[in-house]
Formats: C-alpha cells, structure tokens, sequence
C-alpha cells in the first residue's frame, strides 16, 4: 500500500470503512429493486433546482462516504428516470439485472484491461466465448469476430467502417450506402462521423409496413450506378426502433450479394430476439449480412453499456482497425486475439464480464424466455387495446412494441397529433407509467415497448387504464408550457 508523506494510505478508505461502503451499496441497490413497482417512473428536476443541488464547488477535505450516498439517493437517483421500472415502456426499457450490475463492480474492482491478450488473457477468451455464443445465436459462420462497445451507436459505427475500407478503400468520394427512412439516427450518424457527405446517402421512403422496399432500393443503386457513382453498402433494419419492422433481410442479401454491395443491420434493438424461436423466424436471413450491431443493454437485459458488433469476415475488422505502434510491440508477440485490434478503443472496459456471468448464472433458457415474453405482453396490450375504441392502433405488435393513438369520439384528423402528444405529456407527469410518442406517416402515435420482463399484464392493463382516465379528464389540446 502507497503511503503519502503523512502516513495516510492514498484514495483509499480503511478495510472496514471499504465494507461498510460496499454494502451499503449492496443494500441499496436491493431495497430500490424490491420497491420500485410502487414508485412513480417518470422523475425530473428542473434546471435551476437541479444545479442548485448539485452544483457546489469540490472541496479540499473529504467527508464521510454515508454523507455523499445519503446525496446521491436524495438528490441524483431519486431524479432518474426508471428504465428499469415495470411500467417503464418509453424508448427501450433497460431492465437490467443485478447479478451483471455486481459483474461491472467486479470489472472495476479488478480495472481489467481488456484491450490486449497479454494483460488479460482470461478475459479476452470470457469475451470471445461470448461473442462466439451471439454470433451463433445470430447464426453467423465460423470465422464470424467481434468485440463488445458502448452500444448500438458505436457497433454502427465500427461496422460501418469496415464496410467503407472494405469496399471502397481510401477514396471514398463516390460510395453511396441505401438505408430506409425508419433506420435509427445512430447510422446516419456513422456515415457522417466517417466522412459521408448527405448527398452519398440514401433515405428510401419505408413501405406501408415500415419495411426498406426492395423495387425502390433496386431503381435507385441502378440510378447511382448509371450516374457513376459507386453504391457500396445497405444498412437493413432488424427490428427498427418505431415499430419493431425488420427488413427483407434474406432478399436484401441476394441482392447485395450479386451487386457486390455489404449488408450490415442494424440489430441494435431487435437482433437479441434470435435467441427466442418466434425473434430467430422473424430474422430470416440475419445469418447472411456482412456485419450487425446487436444491443445487450437492451432485450439481453444487461445494465448500460454493452453493443456488440459482429463481422462476417474478422479480418475485415481488423484489416480496418489494426495499427501497430513501437510502444505496443510487446503485446504484439502473442498469438493470440487483442480486441484493440478489431475496433476503435486501445483501454477497454471487461464489458464481455456481465453477459457472461449473468447467462451462466441464470442459464440461456431464462433469457430465452425472458425475451419471448417481451413479444406476448406487446400482443396482450394490443388485445387490450382493440377491445375499446377510444384506441386506434397504426401498428401492431411486433418485436415487443406497439404504436396506437388515442381517438376521442367526434375528434377530427387535425386534432389527433396534438392530442396523443398531450397525452404522452399527461402521462409522463402523472409517472405512473412512461410511454413515449413517435411519428408514423405523419401521424403522432403512442409507442409503448413491453420489454421488461417484469412487467405483468396487470401493469399494461393499469397503465392503459389510466391513460384513457388522463386523457378523458383533459380532451382539449392546449398548449403545453416546455419542461
Ligand atoms: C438503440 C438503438 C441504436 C443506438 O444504440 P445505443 O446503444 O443507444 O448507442 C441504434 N439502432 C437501433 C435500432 C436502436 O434501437
């Protein structure tokens, strides 16, 4: 233990304070769980209130470490929202488990580097076992490699750049990649980060299922290929964040295969899905894409941050990210798999630690059906709805999520998008539930995702419930003072 010139060991508390911490934490982290069915969803502080609390200046002395958790709880958990929470259906829930939140202790505890096989050889083959068990969850061929990230922004991002530099090299001023208007913000921003302009991308208007079509993906590769430009890459949707879509992975990939063009999708969302039988039908064809970005942090319940990116051909990621520098030359000796080779980060986190242990610890079977239940409660709330015709629903179950709009009697087209927006608005206030809106053709809908596993049909049927009890108490759409 270093010593400092007083004789205080540096950052560090007494063994026993050390504990005392650690349980602390332990404990709540238990009693949050075991009472969160009962606490509202949905909390935010203004901003003046906010920084007032939390934006004093650090001071030269420490205090004692109940003082800053007595803060924490007080003043920055209590204003979260709860993505975990079982009526948390905005966005994508994030149920998360404890068993992998104790696994990122144990990463930090340790500080695994998990860049390099030389300084962790045990991790680096925990990671690959778990990359190899999604690639062949997604049905990928041997050979297939990847890497855990931050999560579905960055695995675009890395696969993305393994498209361009497989596919168009250094020059790739004429490159034109193909996406369907319901393809997430994260892809577009890739392009962008590497070096796109917007006029080599392609935003195909969806079909009437929120699906890339492919007459109009074919039309316009042959237009860019008549006009000289080099068409190189789709990006497919497995499970869109809107509406749970999946594109026509299986016929996107001939195509791509005969026009020599990289399939990568985008499964941020709903590629985890293939590890349950209804998710693996629905993703026909996701065995043959080029690269795919699957999100962990999402439907495989893991706490924030896990992507993962998957590519076909290793190589094609390490021919893309491989640099060896004079100070490495070390690490470089070893036969053996060094992740910073496959992507963009050298220092990297032991993210692979939490999938592993929580799917050891609980079995594939309880994420299978985990997973399958997300499919049945967004079909039990779609019933739900069908049942009363203040709902209209614009899409129908599918990957978990349903979009539906409230329609009062005698409301007319004009009205609804600011009536479901207010309502949302409603909702969110009340925090009883949390459902967030999106727009669908135009139309301004309620998107409830039903992810979580722990949310029961009581809870769907008390949240729709109270929706319409919210919105028959205030019909008229007025303006809504910004949060
Ligand atoms: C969430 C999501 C992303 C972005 O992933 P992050 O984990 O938030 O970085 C990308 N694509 C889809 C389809 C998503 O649902």
């Amino acid at each position: 233990m270093e010593a400092t010139q007083t004789g205080a060991p540096a950052l560090q508390l007494t063994d026993e304070a050390t504990r005392a911490l650690g349980y602390r934490i332990v404990d709540l982290l238990i009693d949050h769980h075991r009472a969160l069915r009962d606490k509202p969803v949905t909390n935010v502080l203004d901003w003046e209130t906010s920084r007032a609390r939390l934006g004093e200046p650090f001071a030269e002395e420490g205090v004692p470490p109940e003082q800053v958790l007595d803060k924490l709880e007080s003043d920055v958990f209590s204003t979260i929202m709860h993505v975990t929470h079982p009526r948390f259906f905005a966005f994508v829930p994030g149920p998360g488990n404890l068993v992998s939140a104790f696994a990122d202790a144990l990463a930090s505890g340790y500080n695994v580097f998990a860049g390099t096989w030389m300084e962790g050889s045990g991790p680096a083959a925990v990671e690959l076992a778990t990359i190899d068990w999604l690639r062949q969850v997604c049905g990928l061929p041997e050979g297939a490699m990847g890497l855990f990230v931050s999560g579905g922004s960055v695995a675009n991002l890395t696969a993305l750049a393994a498209a361009r530099h497989a596919r168009l090299g250094d020059d790739f001023r004429s490159g034109v990649a193909y996406f369907s208007d319901q393809t997430h913000s994260a892809v577009e921003r890739a392009f962008r980060i590497l070096g796109f302009s917007p006029s080599q991308l392609r935003k195909v208007p969806s079909d009437e299922r929120y699906r890339l079509p492919l007459a109009a993906l074919h039309r316009q590769v042959a237009a860019d290929r008549r006009g000289g430009l080099t068409p190189f890459c789709v990006v497919a949707n497995a499970g869109t964040t809107n509406t749970g879509a999946v594109d026509p992975l299986a016929e996107l990939a001939r195509f791509c295969q005969a026009e020599g063009l990289w399939l990568h999708a985008d499964g941020a969302y709903g590629a985890a899905a293939a590890l349950a039988p209804r998710g693996r039908a629905l993703l026909e064809g996701l065995e043959q894409v080029d690269s795919l970005a699957l999100d962990p942090h999402k439907w495989l319940f893991q706490p924030f941050e896990i992507g993962c990116v998957l590519a076909r051909r290793g190589d094609d990621l390490k021919d893309t990210f491989r640099i060896l520098p004079e100070y490495l030359q070390d690490v470089h000796r070893w036969k053996a798999i060094n992740f910073c080779d496959y992507g963009i980060q050298l220092t990297r986190g032991f993210r692979a630690l939490k999938l592993w242990m929580s799917v050891r610890i609980f079995g594939v079977r309880a994420f299978r059906e985990a997973i399958e239940r997300g499919f049945a409660l967004a079909e039990y709330a779609e019933s739900r709805l069908r049942r009363d015709p203040v709902w209209e629903i614009v899409s129908p179950a599918q990957f978990g999520i349903v979009c539906f709009r409230y329609v009062p009697p005698r409301a007319g087209e004009s009205d609804l998008n600011a009536v479901n927006l207010r309502l949302a608005e409603l909702g969110f206030r009340d925090g009883f539930a949390a459902l967030t809106t999106t727009v669908l053709g135009g139309r301004t809908v309620l998107r409830l995702c039903a992810i979580n596993p722990h949310a029961t049909e009581d809870d769907l049927d008390r949240t729709l419930a109270r929706l319409k009890w919210l919105a028959e108490r205030n019909p008229t759409p007025d303006p809504f003072p910004t949060l």
